[in-house]
């Protein structure tokens, strides 16, 4: 079976710029940032997204939240505003199936998205 990019990622057998890990998230920047502050959350566990979370991660996605406000503080968006995305499935363009919330800032970002 093919090995999962964001495992591979948060167990640091791939390369990321990671900036915020503890013992439930990692926090690295994305590859192709859409704005000048672009950071993807995931949980260390695998969840291949959002239609495959269980009651028991209620906790684990309200520590996402959690800490997208100190990686909003550490990159300087707290006050000026920032967005948070979690795409589900292909009419949302869900690329990797490992649940993950994109941290979007540092310009004024428009709406509605394409
Ligand atoms: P989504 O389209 O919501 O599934 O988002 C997937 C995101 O992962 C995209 O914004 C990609 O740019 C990003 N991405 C893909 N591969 C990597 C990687 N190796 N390191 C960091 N970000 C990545
Ligand atoms: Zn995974």
């Amino acid at each position: 079976m093919e090995k999962c990019l964001f495992c591979e990622i948060a167990e640091k057998r791939i390369d990321s710029k990671i900036v915020y890990e503890d013992e439930k998230v990692v926090a690295f920047k994305d590859i192709y940032p859409q704005a000048p502050v672009h950071v993807l959350i995931i949980p260390k566990k695998h969840i291949s997204g959002v239609t495959s979370l269980e009651e028991g991660d209620r906790e684990l996605v309200g520590h996402m939240f959690i800490v997208s406000q100190q990686l909003a503080k550490d990159f300087s968006v707290y006050q000026c505003g920032f967005r948070l995305i979690v795409n589900s499935g292909p009419d949302a363009g869900q690329a990797v199936d490992h649940i993950h919330m994109h941290l979007l800032g540092g310009r004024t970002l428009q709406w509605p998205p394409g």
